[in-house]
């Protein structure tokens, strides 16, 4: 008998017909003995209504109100799911953020987990062998007393740091795919889905542009040593496929050199042309950025060829792109270049694995084959299990697919 965290997205609770369904799989895993509980997002396509709701009422919205309104999608599907399974004769409540309660910072809107109290839940187990039923994406903070959400794709994390809290032996993310692909399969159909893939490399995809999980999700997930599986609740519930389980490296025998490939279209690219060659000129150029919290990506700096003046180019994340433009050109004097040039039609190709460390002229390789197709790289970054190069959208999916069969991972 083990305890499991059940975690089930926007398309599987999508109306109560769906519902019932994921009751089905909870059922499965309560009559084999296990202590459960479940984790619920917000019907599909809720969230986006309520945001637009916050949006039309006031487009300065505060983000505390922001959080009272979005947080009310995850209430009605954790009410509905604990009805169906009360209904079907097993012992089922709900769980808002605030009653376990999940505590979080204030940052309102993209909160962070401080502190998840798994008492109540495991006297829920313990004196009535009742299934807990609870509203993912939330949280409280403890001072102000008032709701916060954990930020778009939230209830993954929420999941993941109930089942550290709870001391769970898995959590299962059930969605609407079977588990975690080589790359995105509706570019390349050959795409194959993983058995295992390592914390670390699950981490690196999903930060540079997997959409399965959340990526602070997969922080928690490493940190805790949580073994996670994304599954799909579409397959039948009394015969589901296990998915793809994320692990510790050390759980995986073979270590291809690179276990997939991610792609984002969130990056914008900025360029300062002619800036002086000089020290400290950087640090007037990301300071502001940073002091803005603009996430600054790639960093290129060219070489001079005068040895006076430079061209620095970077990525910033596309929400940020207006507002990092503007800091630049209030500082243009303080900085001190002669041109500011953008382009928001960028994308970033990454390879990851974990086998990159032991492994030579891996990048190297991906150049020329790019090269070979006319691809520009427009930027680099690397690091110990990743690169990542910055070409013109136009180009993604063609990149996407020549770095997939280059590295071996089509499908046979
Ligand atoms: N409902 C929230 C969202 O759409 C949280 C989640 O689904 O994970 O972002
Ligand atoms: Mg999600």
């Amino acid at each position: 008998m083990a305890r499991l965290v059940m975690k089930f997205g926007g398309t599987s609770v999508a109306t109560v017909e769906r519902i019932k369904n994921v009751a089905r799989h909870v059922k499965r895993e309560v009559e084999a003995g296990h202590d459960v509980a479940v984790v619920v997002s917000a019907m599909s396509g809720k969230t986006n209504e309520l945001v637009s709701f916050v949006r039309e009422a006031a487009p300065l919205y505060d983000a505390r109100e922001y959080d009272t309104v979005v947080a009310s999608g995850e209430q009605v599907t954790s009410g509905l799911l604990a009805l169906v399974l009360n209904d079907m004769g097993i012992p089922a409540r709900s769980w808002q953020g605030w009653q376990i309660p999940l505590y979080s910072d204030d940052a309102h809107g993209s909160a962070r987990i401080l502190e998840v109290d798994g008492a109540a839940i495991l006297a829920g187990f313990e004196a009535r062998g009742e299934v807990a039923v609870v509203s993912g994406f939330q949280g409280i903070h403890k001072e102000s007393g008032r709701i916060t959400t954990l930020g778009r794709g939230g209830s993954d994390t929420s999941a993941v740091a109930i089942a550290a809290g709870i001391k769970a032996s898995r959590c299962d993310i059930y969605t609407d795919v079977d588990g975690v692909y080589t790359t995105d399969p509706r570019i390349v159909p050959r795409a194959v889905r993983m058995n295992k893939v390592a914390f670390e490399e699950m981490l690196e995809m999903a930060s540079m542009g997997a959409k399965v999980l959340q990526v602070r999700s997969v922080e928690i997930a490493m940190v805790h040593q949580v073994p996670t599986y994304v599954r799909s609740s579409f397959d039948d519930p009394d015969n589901p496929n296990p998915g793809t389980l994320i692990c510790d490296e050390d759980e995986i025998m073979e270590h291809q050199v690179i276990t997939g490939i991610a792609y984002s279209k969130d990056d914008t690219e900025i360029t300062l042309r002619e800036v002086a060659d000089k020290p400290g000129v950087a640090a007037s150029v990301f300071m502001p950025l940073a002091e803005a919290n603009i996430n600054v990506d790639m960093i290129v700096q060219n070489i001079s060829e005068d040895g006076k003046t430079t061209d620095i180019t970077f990525t910033v994340p596309a929400a940020d792109y207006d507002r990092a433009l503007d800091i630049l050109n209030r500082a243009k004097t303080e900085i001190g270049y002669r041109a500011l040039q953008g382009a928001k039609d960028v994308a970033k190709v990454s390879a990851i694995g974990i086998g990159m460390r032991s492994h030579a002229g891996v990048a190297a390789k991906a150049f020329k084959a790019l090269s070979e197709k006319g691809i520009n790289i427009r930027a680099i970054t690397t690091s110990e299990i990743k690169f990542s190069v910055l070409i013109d959208a136009d180009y993604t999916e063609l990149a996407v697919r020549t770095l997939h069969s280059l590295y071996g991972l089509d499908r046979g």
